[in-house]
């Protein structure tokens, strides 16, 4: 909405990465909301702009760029915060995207470890200067010189879990960050260093945020960290005892997990994944089929460890969406490696598989290893999996047509679907349905309420539907 409409001046926001960005980015917009700001779409209409990075890759972080880029052109009056994991590992770079514009500054990098800082900016920029966007911007350039950094509150608390996206303002499910940094040392991961170790949210506080969520009306709640599997409380208890917590002491929302790693997968973990309000939704971090590339990437499980898991999973729920992250290219992979990872993608029918070209990250011990593979070959091997993967997706949507499932109201607002007589819903197995409203229903269901639905038919996708974009699966009726 523009200032014209709401005569407050707004903040434009974009997220790239991962849940746990979206789940922050959600605390600061509803922050900047709670200090009488407007949030648009539009950053031409912005007197703010907010950018949370990515630096799992080098094409993420070309993104981040281009998208502070394209933000400083648009709206030369706009003043652009830049945060996220990229802002951590190089600053120094991002702030020179500013160089020479001759307008004073416009850019503020704010670290990632550091992103806590920005929660506090609205209540100070609203007190201080919102008459005009020159004015937003001087006191921004003041408020960053004078905000302390650090990642503790003044308590010594961490200030990873000031973040609490329990009633969200820009999407229609809670996101919750129970975790955040990992103990782990993947030789490719750039996560690790940019978040640093792990630190969990305490249990009652996870229980108490969830609690929130589900009183503000939320059905679904995502459970969020760098590595939930790491999530760790008093007196040994993990992520499955966190769970049993979590359903018994709160009454009919769901939790989805976001991405684990195979090796939280024990027999305490599939009992409490039973219970019908975990949604049959799983996306494993499985990296590579091969025994070796595991071995190099510093990964140490089975592939065939994982496929068991799988099966287990498809024991306990009914044909769930089980999802994994590949990264094909990795140093010293060879053609017999890489038909390793294929047939066990094609072992394991996955319904989603995330493709990454592996990608040299400086400060990560893979930056160095040898052989690399040619940037063609590693090319032509992403597009055969994703050209599966492609596949992989149509053949579970298919399965569901005809099924009935339940799911979340996401995004149409009710204009648009009463024009469209449809609303968009991501299902209970991740199926993101256009769905029908029954014909003689003008009952247009809210942005995340809980609905049910019947899939009816597969939409024809040829596109990769990789989670990130809005791409519709399929189409189904809503059930009254
Ligand atoms: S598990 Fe590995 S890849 Fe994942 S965040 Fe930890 S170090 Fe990085």
């Amino acid at each position: 909405m523009s200032f014209l409409e709401t005569g407050l001046p707004s903040v434009a926001f974009q997220t790239l990465g991962c849940k746990l960005n979206q789940c922050e980015t959600e605390t600061i917009a509803a922050a900047f909301i709670k200090s009488g700001f407007a949030i648009t779409d539009d950053p031409r209409d912005a007197w703010l702009f907010v950018v949370n990075t990515c630096s799992v890759t080098s094409k993420a972080e070309q993104k981040g760029r281009g998208t502070i880029r394209a933000a400083l052109k648009q709206n030369p009056l706009c003043p652009v915060i830049v945060t996220g994991c990229y802002a951590e590992v190089d600053r120094a770079g991002l702030e020179a995207l500013d160089a020479g514009n001759g307008e004073g500054r416009r850019l503020f990098v704010i670290p990632g470890t550091q992103k806590s800082r920005i929660l506090d900016m609205p209540t100070m920029l609203a007190a201080e200067g919102m008459e005009s966007r020159a004015a937003l911007r001087d006191a921004l350039a003041r408020i960053c010189r004078v905000i302390p950094g650090g990642s503790k509150r003044p308590s010594g608390e961490s200030a990873a879990f000031r973040f609490d996206a329990a009633t969200p303002v820009l999407r229609s499910r809670a996101f919750l960050k129970i975790q955040d940094g990992c103990n782990n040392s993947c030789t490719y991961c750039l996560v690790r260093i940019a978040r640093g170790p792990a630190q969990a949210l305490p249990e009652e506080t996870v229980l108490e945020r969830l609690c929130e969520a589900e009183s503000a009306g939320a059905a679904e709640a995502v459970l969020t960290g760098v590595n939930i599997g790491q999530w760790s409380g008093a007196a040994g208890r993990g992520l499955a005892e966190l769970i049993e917590t979590l359903v018994s002491g709160t009454r009919e929302l769901r939790i989805r997990l976001s991405s684990l790693e195979p090796d939280i997968f024990t027999e305490k973990f599939f009992a409490v994944l039973q219970n019908t309000r975990i949604l049959p939704h799983f996306h494993i971090s499985v990296q590579s089929g091969s025994v070796e590339i595991l071995k190099r990437m510093g990964r140490f499980y089975e592939p065939e460890a994982v496929l068991d898991a799988i099966r287990r999973l498809r024991e306990i729920k009914d044909d769930p969406f089980v999802a994994c992250d590949m990264i094909v290219g990795f140093p010293g992979e060879t053609e017999r490696h890489f038909s390793e990872t294929y047939n066990f993608c094609e072992s394991a029918g996955f319904a989603q598989i995330h493709v990454f070209p592996f990608s040299r990250r400086r400060g990560t011990a893979a930056w160095d290893y040898k052989p690399r593979v040619p940037e063609r070959e590693a090319e032509k091997r992403v597009n055969i999996l994703k050209n599966y993967a492609v596949l992989s997706r149509k053949r579970y949507v298919e399965k569901w047509v005809g099924r009935e499932t339940g799911g979340i109201c996401m995004s149409l607002p009710v204009e648009a679907a009463a024009t469209a007589g449809a609303v968009n819903v991501l299902t209970d197995n991740y199926i993101r349905v256009s769905a029908r409203l029954p014909d003689d229903s003008n009952l247009f269901p809210q942005k995340g309420r809980r609905i049910n639905c019947i899939i009816s038919a597969p939409v024809n996708n040829d596109r990769v539907n990789d989670g990130t974009t809005s791409l519709i699966d399929a189409y189904g009726k809503i059930l009254i």
